[in-house]
């Protein structure tokens, strides 16, 4: 077949000095088999998903065969995992075949994980399990569909090869697509080397790709951390509205561009508590639900110290200044945080109290075990349909602890006058009524896993991909696990 035009890649970071990276294929495996491709995303990335079969995209995204003008390469970063240091990382299981252009000229990158071995690897395996691959696939594109900027999930393939974890599994490809994998650690992986040359190649390549216009700025690498500041900061204020927790924001998992990278042992909260921790491999629960402001800023002020030696930003004044700007960081996410928490709550105007409001609630919901998402959807529908109010007292384990808090809301909304039909669609369109919860996810996994069945997978993506709608499929996935469904702890990640 005329396979040239598949994909148009444009290979931007090949072109950066061997320093960054190390050129590597995909190592083939045995038997790719397609479990799903993304015909959606390849109609907004302009590639033609129709000019291949199923079987030869399984071999492209398998790793097997290459399309012309792929330049497959592991890039090379550093990082700071549960905060220590760790100099050489690197993709170690997976590849950068290119990047492609969408009809905007937004760059993006084609990205496999699970592809083999590099010279990054250490002692892992190259590989990744089925089971880690649908999960990113799933949430990533939840996330997607929720607002949220993020990777997104392009094919999941089949290896035909089993990897060993604590068990045999079967093997899997993802391939991923993101404006950049440029992290943190990227830019650390320079920085602890003392090789500026690099790290300001590196700062400007982030520029001309990320944010052109800071070029322009009069300290254009100010302007680079002042942005990225930003852009976690609303990041990490739309995870909180939203109840998920990433589970390892190490710096190598931190993306430069602001988007969420790296799923591995992440999961949405379903009863609201800030100490939550999923993650089996978060012993200390560094990554708890309501340390992520927190850890964003640490690994910013990780950022910071990479970018303070570029353009002469060593002096004392310098580092008081970048000090500065990572305290005005937990002023702004504070900030960004309410402003969403409070359209959840269906204010316009924002009041005095309404912190006040807001802190009452959460602390409500944290005793009484609430679950996060169906809550807030219920209150969606409050305005219209009042007879949703004994389902959402169910909520409480003492229906009666959240009666006094009604009326102090329903107070509130009333001193805006608003449509109630108004109302209840625009908090219809804040308040997801799915996420992807742990215990939908992980009966879809084990289904594929154990059963080679990927009609529970398929199911839960259709549903979670709208989440803001509320069709009949929705139904059963907008309730909270059972007790016995629970599920305490997701996957390590591999
Ligand atoms: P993560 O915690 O998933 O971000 O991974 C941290 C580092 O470990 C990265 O350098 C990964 O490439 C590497 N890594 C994770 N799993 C594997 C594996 N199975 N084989 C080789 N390298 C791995
Ligand atoms: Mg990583
Ligand atoms: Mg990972």
């Amino acid at each position: 077949p005329n396979t040239a035009n598949v994909i148009r890649f444009d290979n931007s970071y090949a072109r950066l000095p061997e320093a960054f990276y190390t050129r590597t294929p995909p190592t083939p495996v045995s038997q790719p088999v397609l479990h799903r491709l993304n015909r959606g995303l390849c109609e907004e990335l302009g590639i033609d998903a129709e000019a291949l079969t199923t079987e030869q995209w399984a071999q492209v995204l398998g790793g097997n065969v290459l399309l012309p003008g792929s330049e497959p390469l592991a890039m090379a970063y550093a990082g700071h995992q549960f905060g220590h240091f760790v100099p050489r990382l690197g993709d170690g299981r997976a590849v950068l075949l290119g990047e492609t252009m969408d009809a905007e000229g937004q760059r993006y990158d084609i990205h496999l994980k699970g592809s083999g071995p590099t010279p990054f690897s250490r002692a892992g395996d190259g590989r990744a399990a089925l089971g880690p691959v649908l999960r990113e696939y799933l949430v990533s594109e939840a996330m997607h569909a929720l607002g949220v900027p993020t990777s997104r999930a392009l094919a999941a393939v089949g290896t035909g090869e089993v990897v060993y974890r604590e068990e045999r599994l079967p093997g899997a490809v993802l391939t991923r697509v993101a404006h950049s994998h440029i992290r943190v650690g990227t830019f650390q992986y320079f920085a602890m080397g003392g090789d500026q040359d690099s790290l300001k190649l590196l700062a400007d390549h982030v520029i001309a790709r990320h944010a052109p216009d800071l070029a322009e700025a009069p300290e254009p690498y100010w302007a680079l951390l002042s942005w990225a500041i930003e852009r976690q900061a609303r990041l990490v204020a739309h995870w909180m509205s939203l109840g998920f927790i990433h589970g390892v924001m190490n710096t190598d998992n931190m993306a430069i561009s602001g988007q969420t990278i790296d799923y591995g042992p992440c999961a949405f909260m379903d009863h609201y508590h800030p100490n939550t921790v999923f993650s089996a491999i978060d012993q200390r629960g560094r990554y708890a639900f309501a340390n992520q402001p927190e850890m964003a800023q640490w690994n910013l002020a990780r950022f910071a110290e990479c970018v303070l030696p570029l353009g002469g930003m060593e002096s004392d004044e310098a580092v008081e200044r970048a000090v500065a700007l990572l305290q005005a960081f937990s002023q702004q996410i504070e900030q960004l945080w309410l402003e969403r928490m409070i359209a959840k709550l269906g204010m316009r105007t924002e009041e005095a109290n309404d912190l006040t409001l807001l802190r009452e609630l959460l602390e409500i919901m944290a005793r009484e075990s609430v679950d996060y998402t169906l809550f807030f959807r219920l209150l969606s529908h409050l305005p219209v349909s009042p007879d949703k109010r004994p389902e959402l007292r169910a909520l409480c384990e003492h229906p009666a602890a959240i009666d006094n808090w009604l009326s102090l809301w329903e107070t509130r909304l009333s001193r805006e006058t608003q449509d109630p039909d108004e109302l209840s669609r625009r908090l219809c369109a804040i308040n997801p009524a799915v996420i992807p919860r742990n215990h939908q996810v992980e009966k879809a996994l084990n289904a594929a896993i154990y059963e080679a069945d990927f009609a529970v997978f398929e199911q839960l993506l259709a549903v979670i991909t709208q989440p803001f709608t509320e069709t009949a499929e929705h139904a059963s996935y907008m309730q909270p696990p059972k007790p016995e469904e629970r599920v305490l702890n997701t996957f390590c990640g591999t």
